[in-house]
């Protein structure tokens, strides 16, 4: 089943809410240190406003306490931000007053090819509840309900679940945002091409677990990298020196390994790791196949590692990657995420479906510029592993079926 999209939707004349996912990180200053996520609604916003109708956006920005405006998380640098990508597109970009009743009169004052930007959906406290009378609130600003909001797609804030169904029966649909990123996190990977190998890293096995635990059984090979997999090559009674593991989970981890043997899904673990004395980039440095000596820590996964690790990339028809492969943020320790990245690229050169998802993967490889050689890198982070764990989001059964 696949949704309605926006270019679907007759817009002439209409006002569409689109709801965006514009948590943009920021310096301290207040100015925006990384603008993709604002950069891939952009061709949602333009659909509409070429076609003849006005926008009003919205997202959540920081942590507000829902206790009104705090200047701090305001949305002033998005809407300076989406002003310069929109210049010759919208006739202008506004920001809102204060929610609901202030800009209730600005989005009734909308002209066609005009933007408003609502100001910070968390400064009322009912849009982190999924509070209905907030939605009940902001459901007249609009004829149709636009959700281009992927990384908040699995939490059911009012203005992801409750406004919709507020709305109704007004039209609901997808961004295309939305729409590519269902397509490659939730079509492509359930009717997956086989081999299909899953890659796994991060700092954490806790985070992942429900997503190992959903992949066993439909996956060929889940390769573990990172500080996870320190907890893995404990379990299997191999010396880890002072790297990062969880303890309480080593138990947990043999179980995983028991359960991937039985349904035939094959996990690999590095097999050499390049090792610090301390946690910086500077430290003594030490490469280490197998048992890794007290004293030392595993930052990154070693070059073995990484030949073993590409050579089971190489043969995959479908890859999904999820968490860095060491602390691709202090180099040298980039440089197992970064061979991972490049048989990434490799696969999918060879015709393999391959995508990235998590905000440190999409990070990695941004930063490394080699997200344009993946098939697709996801913009949400905590929505992509959810969508790995193979849950099903409230959020989108508002939206209208194609
Ligand atoms: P996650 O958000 O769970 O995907 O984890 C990403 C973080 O894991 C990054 O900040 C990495 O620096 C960190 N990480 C990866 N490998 C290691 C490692 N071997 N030791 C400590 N931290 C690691």
């Amino acid at each position: 089943m696949s949704k309605k999209t926006i270019d679907q939707l007759d817009v002439r004349g209409k006002k569409i809410f689109i709801r965006a996912d514009f948590n943009v990180p920021q310096h301290d200053d207040g100015s925006i240190s990384d603008d993709r996520r604002i950069r891939a609604t952009i061709p949602t916003i333009e659909s509409v406003l070429k076609r003849g109708g006005s926008v009003i956006v919205a997202s959540h920005l920081g942590r507000p306490e829902g206790k009104g405006h705090e200047p701090q998380y305001s949305m002033k640098a998005v809407a300076q931000r989406l002003r310069e990508l929109l210049a010759g597109i919208a006739a202008n970009v506004h920001l809102s007053g204060a929610l609901p009743s202030q800009a209730l009169a600005e989005a009734a004052a909308l002209k066609s090819g005009e933007v408003l930007l609502l100001e910070n959906l968390r400064f009322e406290k009912g849009e982190k509840k999924g509070d209905a009378q907030f939605a009940a609130a902001i459901a007249p600003y609009a004829d149709a309900y636009c959700n281009d909001a992927f990384g908040a797609s699995h939490r059911n804030d009012a203005s992801m679940l409750a406004l919709p169904l507020a709305m109704k029966p007004k039209p609901c649909v997808a961004g295309f945002l939305l729409a590519k990123e269902l397509k490659f996190l939730g079509e492509t990977l359930e009717n997956a091409r086989k081999p299909f190998v899953a890659i796994l890293g991060g700092a954490k096995v806790s985070d992942k677990l429900p997503a190992l635990e959903h992949m066993i059984g439909k996956v060929d090979a889940i390769i573990v990298g990172g500080a996870m997999a320190y907890t893995f090559l404990l379990a299997q009674g191999i010396a880890v020196g002072a790297s990062r593991v969880e303890k309480d989970l080593v138990e947990k981890a043999k179980g995983i390994l028991e359960l991937a043997k039985s349904r035939a899904t094959k996990i690999l673990l590095p097999v050499d790791h390049n090792c610090g004395r301390e946690f910086k980039a500077d430290t003594q440095k030490n490469i280490f196949a197998g048992a890794i000596e007290d004293g030392w820590m595993g930052l990154d996964i070693g070059p073995q590692s990484a030949k073993l690790f590409a050579a089971e990339i190489a043969n995959a028809k479908t890859v999904i990657w999820n968490g860095p492969m060491g602390v691709f943020e202090m180099p040298p320790f980039d440089a197992g995420t970064l061979a991972v990245a490049h048989a990434v690229i490799q696969a999918t050169k060879s015709g393999a479906t391959t995508v990235a998802g998590g905000g440190d993967t999409a990070a990695a490889l941004e930063i490394a510029g080699l997200s344009p050689g993946l098939s697709h890198v996801s913009t949400g982070g905590g929505a992509s592993l959810e969508m790995l764990e193979g849950k099903k989001f409230e959020s989108l059964v508002p939206i209208d079926e194609a």
